[in-house]
C-alpha cells in the first residue's frame, strides 16, 4: 500500500526525484537532504509502513540485506572510518517522517557528530526487573 500524503512514498516510487544510490523492486536508497555526514543515506521501502511496528516480516527480512549491500558500496567509495545504522520509531525517539526508514550514516574521525547515547548505571536488580517485565 502507498500513502498519497506521504513524501517518502512519492520519493521511493520515483514520483519525486531523489539522489538514488541503490534501487530494487522493493526498496530505494537515497541521500538524506539534511545529512549528518557525507554519504548519509536513507533506506526506504516502496510500500508504506509507518514504522518498525507496522513493517511486514518480508520487508524486515530484506532491509538488512539492502543495508549490507549499500554499506559495502559506501565502504569502497567513501573514505569512511565507521558506520552507524539508525532507525527511529516515534517522535520521542526522533522520528520525523512517518514512513519506515533506516539511516546509514558513514562516520569519519572528528566528524563532530554525536549519534551514540549516554550510558546509565542501573543496579543488577533493576536489570532483572526490566528483563522480567519484557518477558512477561
Ligand atoms: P527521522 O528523523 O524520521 O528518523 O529521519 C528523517 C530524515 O529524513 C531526516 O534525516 C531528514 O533530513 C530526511 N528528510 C526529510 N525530508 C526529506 C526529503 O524530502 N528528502 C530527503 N532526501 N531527505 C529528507
Ligand atoms: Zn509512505
Amino acid at each position: 500500500m502507498k500513502d498519497s500524503n506521504c513524501i517518502f512514498c512519492k520519493i521511493a516510487n520515483g514520483e519525486i526525484p531523489s539522489n538514488t544510490i541503490y534501487e530494487d523492486d522493493n526498496f530505494r536508497v537515497i541521500l538524506d537532504n539534511g545529512p549528518a555526514t557525507k554519504g548519509h543515506a536513507l533506506i526506504l521501502p516502496k510500500e508504506h509502513y509507518a514504522d518498525l511496528f507496522e513493517l511486514s516480516e518480508e520487508a524486515a527480512s530484506e532491509v538488512l540485506i539492502v543495508a549490507k549491500k549499500v554499506s559495502e558500496k559506501m565502504k569502497k567509495t567513501l573514505n569512511m572510518d565507521g558506520l552507524n545504522v539508525v532507525q527511529n520509531n516515534g517522535e520521542t525517539a526522533g522520528q520525523t517522517v512517518k514512513h519506515f526508514h533506516v539511516h546509514l550514516i558513514p562516520r569519519y574521525e572528528n566528524d563532530g557528530q554525536h549519534i551514540l547515547w549516554n550510558p546509565t548505571s542501573p543496579s543488577a536488580e533493576e536489570l532483572v526487573q526490566v528483563r522480567d517485565t519484557i518477558n512477561s
